[in-house]
């Protein structure tokens, strides 16, 4: 007797909506849920209504350039990790992923599929569960790579297609528990782990006290709300829960290079969870935080500290979702970094990083941020052997951890499974050291290194910069 198992993607696909966390938000009032910035979900039977009035409302001229420009070549199969690594599931395809929302663009909006919908393949949806399937193939089979969209004859943005199919549902609650979570979070506290400003403080004191016994002199700090300083750094709040000691590198390395800086108290959060969920007005809350502290403190531009989403979303997207002129202009501290090499206001060793080290191009900071040469110029002068990974630059895999999936642990081991394509890539280098620009991108490339057994260790480039300097 043969048994048939479903396709990786269906078994994703039929994940049913969990809410509990939405209770708890709703039995603790959170004030978010409370003045209704973030939607809880609602099972009044009236879900698709919303969701298509939503759609009307929301929709612009490039979204309808790439729901049309379509021809399904199937091109877009080749870039994706998820369809490389599953080649037998046709769900896994970039159009396919894509094809969920146009089929309902096309019946809803596009004059083909209202006039012969059975011609074009449009359909509407019918109730919640084909909402709920359909937020799990935006959210669980895609991290925003934007590696298909990148390699589109015709140009279409697959990936931001599938964001703004996140977006729709994000405004209905429909929406998987971790995206709803860290969203409820940054909104409350303003940063997407809950930090406190004591614990904040708290740990940046710390920080400053280490590197002044590691430097042994007073001189050195950690300025908090400074005016008139020449950079504002806005960090990632990982490195304060998680990796305190990015930022003390970060401090020490700023203070040799003798340029002012200051931490804001507010607005010190760079990451922004509303490019993963879709929603910009929790992108434009973030975003405006970081630029307003800036102008508060008459910093003369912002530094924005080793994080892939958080560059994408302070440098770039931010301006858009929250309406702003780039009055204070933004960069990677990496960029940062390069300059002060180049003056030669940095002495630096690179006998001092000798193991084999290899670079990951962040997906949002390479493809969507525009950055490629900087980081390798730093490695060159800091390591002693430095190997590229291939494809590298904007058609470098992606982590697998990208579009907030860490977040979300029912798709976890999907990912993985996609993530032999990355493992594969990462082995190719022999390199003993990863190094990324990317806070999201070290848990996502640790998975991938824990999960394939692979020999080697996942770092960033502040640390090896602070490991090569010569005091
Ligand atoms: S999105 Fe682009 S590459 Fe993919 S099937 Fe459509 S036209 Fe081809
Ligand atoms: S954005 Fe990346 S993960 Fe998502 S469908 Fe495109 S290639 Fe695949």
């Amino acid at each position: 007797m043969s048994r048939t198992t479903a396709p990786r993607s269906r078994q994703v696909i039929d994940l049913p909506l969990d809410v509990r966390t939405q209770e708890k938000a709703i039995t603790e009032k959170a004030r978010c849920v409370e003045d209704g910035r973030l939607a809880t979900y609602r099972p009044d039977g009236r879900n698709v209504e919303r969701f298509l009035a939503l759609l009307s409302r929301r929709m612009n001229r490039q979204l309808a350039v790439s729901f049309t420009g379509c021809v399904h070549c199937g091109l877009c199969a080749d870039a994706c990790h998820y369809s490389l690594a599953f080649p037998d599931d046709p769900q896994m395809a970039p159009v396919a992923k894509a094809d969920r929302i146009r089929k309902i663009f096309k019946r809803h909006i596009d004059w083909t599929g209202r006039i012969a919908p059975w011609w074009v393949g449009a359909r509407r949806p019918v109730d919640d569960e084909d909402l709920n399937e359909l937020k799990n193939v935006v959210f669980g089979l895609c991290s925003g790579c934007r590696r298909c969209t990148l390699n589109c004859p015709m140009g279409v943005d697959t990936a931001g297609l599938i964001r703004f199919a996140r977006g729709l549902l994000t405004e209905l609650g429909i929406v998987p528990e971790g995206i709803f979570n860290v969203s409820r979070d940054q909104w409350d506290t303003g940063n997407q782990m809950g930090v406190s400003e004591e614990d904040y403080l708290e740990t940046l004191a710390w920080m400053r006290d280490e590197v002044r016994a590691e430097l042994g002199t007073d001189t050195v700090d950690i300025p908090v709300d400074k005016e008139g300083c020449d950079f504002l750094y806005v960090i990632n709040p990982r490195e304060i829960k998680f990796d305190p000691r990015s930022i003390g590198q970060a401090a020490k390395i700023f203070h040799l290079a003798g340029e002012s800086w200051t931490m804001p108290r507010w607005g010190w959060d760079n990451t922004n969870f509303g490019l993963f969920s879709g929603d910009d007005a929790l992108g434009a809350f973030v975003a405006a935080n970081a630029y307003d502290a800036a102008t508060r403190l008459k910093a003369k531009r912002i530094v924005i500290s080793e994080c892939g989403h958080g560059f994408r979303s302070t440098r770039w997207e931010g301006y858009g979702w929250a309406g702003r002129d780039q009055d204070v202009p933004s960069e990677s501290v990496v960029v940062t970094l390069f300059r002060w090499l180049e003056e030669g206001r940095l002495r630096v060793d690179p006998g001092r990083n000798p193991l084999p080290v290899t670079f990951h191009d962040s997906c949002n900071i390479a493809r969507s941020g525009g950055i490629t040469e900087e980081p390798r110029r730093v490695l060159a002068r800091v390591c002693a052997d430095f190997r590229e990974m291939t494809p590298n630059r904007t058609e470098n895999y992606c982590c697998t951890g990208g579009g907030g999936l860490l977040s979300m642990a029912e798709y976890r081991p999907v990912r993985l499974e996609a993530a032999a394509v990355k493992a594969r890539q990462l082995e190719a280098t022999g390199a003993k050291l990863v190094c990324t620009m990317c806070h999201n991108c070290i848990d996502g490339l640790t998975d991938v290194i824990k999960h394939y057994g692979l020999d080697m260790k996942v770092v960033q480039i502040l640390e090896l910069v602070d490991a090569a300097l010569v005091l």
